[in-house]
């Protein structure tokens, strides 16, 4: 069992002593002198919680500053899918290579991964050291999507990492996917204690076809083929109502913000006050890196606390909100014994470079780290208790 001890490292505004024991955080206050096979010097340093990314298709790295500056649908049906139909395996293992080492320096250490190739998947968790839950994707058409006999694979499975994955189904959104096959992915889901991602209310365009097709409106569409609940991740919502925010928050579904990806698919403003008022489960997401363009939760956040204020209100959505929704939101929405830094929790964390410029001074650390820092000021990152990335 390895150890790892962080000497003298700002922690809750003190210097402490850091004690790393396995996967988890064994002693906060550990005494300068204790044996450890790895020791860290924390004089320069803040420890944080990891971050949580809760919304991302990594391999769409592979298509970052391509088709850039249109709506969804347009990038979707004219860049994004005839470009995936060419990927083959290799494209798709490079794609995931990227992401999870610009995860990795980023800060992120667990991501909700909604795309194709599974065992690329897997091998790119292995290889980081990231968490991840992966989606079994079904998304009607395209050629790269799982069929019912694919799920088998599931069964044979093994994890390899010890706890560090585990598997959604994700029907990709109500617009690619059939009600029969929508129906089929939350029944499989329930049968097997699978999480269930998909994408919900992005956009004004799914709501008006979803109403002209179905009668519904999105959220109640997808509550009514039985796909909301406790155990599942919706990205975006966007257009959802008062009515709708307080079905999503009677459901207890998790919600998945993705600011950035929104503001530049031109696809609105989410419902901070109408969501958080109603009493929704708040996480944050990227969305792919061609939307995003970048994996960087820690920039998502100070867009989102930036965003939730557009509208007139500053007070809406502080630092330590985000950062909540970021850190310890995203780990309990996925069952993770994680996100915050406390004795027996598993040690997930982020080391922050205190003498970067971006940090200094420092009135309030998360300020500093939600609204000023950068990637520059992340000077490790800490996973499962595996150290990921120290400069
Ligand atoms: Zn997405």
């Amino acid at each position: 069992m390895g150890s790892i001890l962080i000497k003298d490292i700002l922690l809750d505004g003190r210097r402490r002593n850091v004690l790393i024991a396995g996967k988890r955080f064994q002693c906060l206050d550990a005494a300068e002198s204790a044996e450890a096979e790895t020791v860290i010097d924390g004089r320069d340093l803040a420890l944080l919680p990891g971050l949580y990314n809760t919304h991302t298709h990594a391999p769409m790295t592979l298509l970052r500053g391509y088709g850039d500056d249109n709506p969804l649908e347009v990038w979707l049906h004219d860049y994004v899918w005839p470009s995936e139909a060419g990927f083959n395996n290799e494209d798709i293992r490079r794609g995931y290579d990227i992401a999870a080492r610009e995860m990795v320096r980023t800060g992120t250490v667990f991501f909700n991964e909604m795309y194709f190739g599974i065992r690329e998947a897997v091998d790119a968790v292995v290889r980081s050291g990231l968490r991840a839950c992966i989606g079994l994707t079904v998304l009607e058409g395209h050629p790269l999507s799982m069929t019912e006999e694919d799920f088998d694979f599931l069964k044979e499975w093994q994890d390899p990492t010890g706890g560090r994955i585990q598997w959604a189904v994700t029907p990709h959104a109500l617009y690619t996917v059939g009600p029969d096959l929508l129906k089929w992915t939350a029944q499989f889901a329930q049968e097997n204690g699978l999480l269930l991602h998909t994408h919900l209310a992005e956009t004004r365009t799914e709501v008006d076809n979803c109403v002209k097709d179905h009668g519904m409106r999105p959220v109640a569409y997808l509550d009514s083929l039985g796909l909301l609940g406790p155990n599942t991740v919706v990205a975006h919502c966007v257009h959802v109502n008062d009515q709708e925010a307080d079905l999503l928050a009677e459901r207890q579904v998790t919600i998945s913000h993705c600011p950035c990806s929104n503001m530049k698919l031109g696809s609105g403003i989410f419902p901070y006050e109408r969501l958080i008022k109603a009493g929704c489960r708040i996480t944050l997401g990227t969305d792919g890196a061609s939307s995003s363009n970048n994996l960087d939760l820690r920039e998502a956040m100070k867009f989102a606390a930036l965003l939730a204020k557009v509208g007139g209100n500053p007070q809406l959505l502080p630092s330590s909100q985000i950062f909540d929704w970021a850190t310890r939101c995203g780990a309990e929405a996925f069952g993770i014994d994680a996100g915050v830094i406390a004795e027996g929790k598993l040690a997930d964390c982020i080391l922050v470079d205190l003498e970067n410029v971006k940090m200094q001074p420092c009135h309030d650390l998360i300020s500093n780290f939600v609204y000023s820092a950068d990637s520059s000021c992340i000077a490790g990152v800490i996973c499962d208790g595996h150290i990921l990335y120290q400069r």
